[in-house]
């Protein structure tokens, strides 16, 4: 497989002569105001350009989206995908709400579990602890395999806990994409990976190899890549936990 890491939680996968674009944020620089009720509110979303073409980045054969939230699935990729292109989502009601959008073959996770010989399988995840999930809502990951691949578990917006470990005793990833980045609301604690969070993912899966991704591109994601560097040098792991620029390809 090939993983090309545009920016965010944006990735194209080839993975078995197919190609997959993973929750498309394509909006330009600044394009979007700041999250509410978050710290720096002098940030416009996106923080930074996208590395790639946007001509270049659609050319795939599928998109997935993890959950509805704009910087996985924004007016920009609304407005460039092919509306006849073949989009998953998590289950029925992003289905629904994709096709209001004017995307024509839209499918639930849950009814449909493989693109060409691809296996798809959804898995579970949790945008928070607590109270802050009222908001945040239901998110999923996803774990793509086959016979001629490495398993490759994409985990989306959740913290590690309990649906991130049973994903991992039950698909036996070899490559693990986490979100990290900490981002958060002014009240209540972190919505997707911190630094800590990532190191456990790797801890319960110590065969694998983690790429951590969805920092440095939102106003409200507080953990930087430095910082997450450090925390994995320090750890000896930094053959284990990859931290990708905007643009580069990894492959497995
Ligand atoms: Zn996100």
């Amino acid at each position: 497989m090939n993983i090309h890491f545009i920016r965010n939680a944006t990735l194209v996968l080839e993975y078995a002569d197919k190609k997959f674009l993973i929750d498309p944020f394509l909006s330009e620089k600044g394009a979007m105001p700041p999250f509410p009720n978050t710290t720096n509110q002098h940030l416009s979303n996106p923080t930074v350009g996208l590395s790639t073409s946007i001509q270049k980045i659609i050319d795939v054969d599928a998109v997935i989206v993890t959950h509805l939230h704009p910087d996985h699935f924004d007016e920009k990729a609304k407005e460039v995908l092919s509306k006849e292109i073949t989009i998953f989502a998590q289950n029925q009601e992003d289905v629904e709400v994709i096709k209001g959008e004017g995307f024509q073959n839209v499918i639930s996770l849950e009814k449909q579990s493989s693109f060409a010989d691809v296996t798809l399988s959804r898995t579970e995840g949790k945008h928070g602890e607590g109270e802050i999930l009222k908001q945040t809502g239901k998110v999923s990951g996803i774990a793509l395999s086959h016979p001629h691949e490495k398993t490759l578990y994409i985990a989306g917006d959740t913290l590690f806990n309990e649906d991130v470990q049973e994903a991992i005793q039950k698909h036996h990833p070899e490559v693990i994409v986490v979100n990290a980045g900490a981002a958060q609301f002014l009240e209540g604690g972190p919505i997707t990976m911190t630094k800590e969070n990532v190191v456990q993912t790797y801890q319960e899966a110590p065969n694998a190899t983690i790429v951590a991704i969805h920092m440095e591109a939102l106003n409200h994601c507080l953990l930087t890549r430095e910082e997450l560097k450090q925390f994995i040098e320090k750890k000896q792991l930094s053959t284990k936990i990859l931290v990708p620029k905007d643009g580069q390809n990894l492959s497995f």
